[in-house]
């Protein structure tokens, strides 16, 4: 088992496979787009398989797959289909915009894939288009059902953010009275390729409760599963849960287990740091498997214990203001 500088269990990568991505939502890049990493300097499938077995072996027990927008990777499917059968491995989730997505269900829930985060933060298919820039509002809802007729355990991911999407939150929180499917609202980070979009974040953690509870004052707190990001309420009749995700004001950092690899290989050890070591240059430079390990057991045995402490460490103490496409959401 793997363990960090604080005691906290290290047990879940989540692994971006691309910076690329077919939306420009407001909150994680600007209209014009990012500019995208070249080609050659991503992780090639080898080396993300390479590196997954050796975390695996490590104690990394539980894998998130996410992106940029990872189904826009053309090799992604055999890339999950490789890491399927890996020994060690309990859990591959996915994070997914939900544009291209819904021909592959069918292999996900062959694959065994338990569960995905299909981010959707709106249920208005005008709004839908000023928040992403794209005008494919039908293809993520034919994804959403998709999911649903697979029965694989479907989370959907809403950003809430001032004066796009407010209007939102009641909506999406009703989803999950008829639907199973469990409804998580994240606050808005400065992750957007410019820098923060406000001076005070209005809808932190309690305004987005407050708003839930006005709405549904029945709404109760249920027990988190452990190392949950999420903060999770049962409104009395709905299937599924309503959770918010202190994102931006990181509640959570005492119990977190996770760390990053970015497309470009770069280990993060908290969402706020900006990288430890690069490890696919290490790879490409012809690191053994040890050096690799005790390269990675070196970055947890130095783990900031929360986000405003990596945040303070980055380069220059520059806040943070990458788009989201280049870490994994
Ligand atoms: N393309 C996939 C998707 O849309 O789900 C995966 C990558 S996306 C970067 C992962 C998650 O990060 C999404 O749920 C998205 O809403 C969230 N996200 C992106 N930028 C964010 C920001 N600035 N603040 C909060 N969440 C953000």
């Amino acid at each position: 088992m793997l363990y960090d500088n604080h005691g906290r269990l290290i047990n879940y990568l989540r692994l971006s496979v691309t910076d690329r991505c077919n939306l420009r939502c407001f909150y994680c890049m600007p209209e014009e787009g990012i500019k995208y990493v070249p080609k050659d300097e991503l992780m090639t499938f080898e080396e993300m398989l390479r590196i997954v077995r050796l975390f695996v072996s490590l104690g990394i027990e539980k894998i998130r797959i996410t992106g940029g927008e990872p189904f826009v990777r053309r090799d992604l499917m055999a890339f999950l289909r490789a890491i399927s059968h890996l020994e060690g491995l309990k859990q591959i989730n996915l994070t997914t915009n939900g544009t291209v997505t819904a021909p592959f269900v069918r292999e996900l829930k062959e694959l065994g894939i338990r569960s995905v985060n299909l981010s959707m933060d709106t249920l208005d298919k005008e709004r839908f288009f000023k928040i992403t820039r794209r005008d494919v509002f039908k293809k993520v809802m034919d994804t959403f059902e998709a999911l649903l007729k697979h029965g694989i355990s479907t989370k959907i991911n809403a950003v809430v953010m001032e004066g796009k999407n407010e209007q939102d939150l009641i909506p999406l929180a009703m989803l999950s009275k008829e639907l199973p499917v469990d409804v998580r609202f994240i606050e808005e980070m400065p992750f957007n390729g410019q820098g923060t979009h406000y001076e005070k974040l209005w809808w932190s953690h309690r305004q987005i409760l407050a708003c839930l509870e006005e709405h549904f004052p029945d709404i109760q707190k249920v027990p988190d599963p452990p190392h949950s990001t999420s903060v999770n309420y049962q409104i009395p009749g709905h299937c599924g849960k309503v959770g918010i995700i202190a994102a931006y004001s990181r509640t959570f950092c005492g119990t977190c287990n996770r760390v990053r690899l970015t497309p470009q290989g770069m280990l993060k050890t908290c969402l706020y740091d900006d990288g430890v070591f690069n490890i696919k240059k290490l790879l490409r430079a012809g690191a053994t498997d040890e050096q690799v390990r005790t390269a990675f057991l070196d970055a947890l045995g130095n783990r900031a214990k929360d986000g405003f402490e990596a945040e303070r460490r980055r380069n220059f103490g520059l806040p943070v203001s990458e788009s989201m496409a280049t870490i994994g959401g």
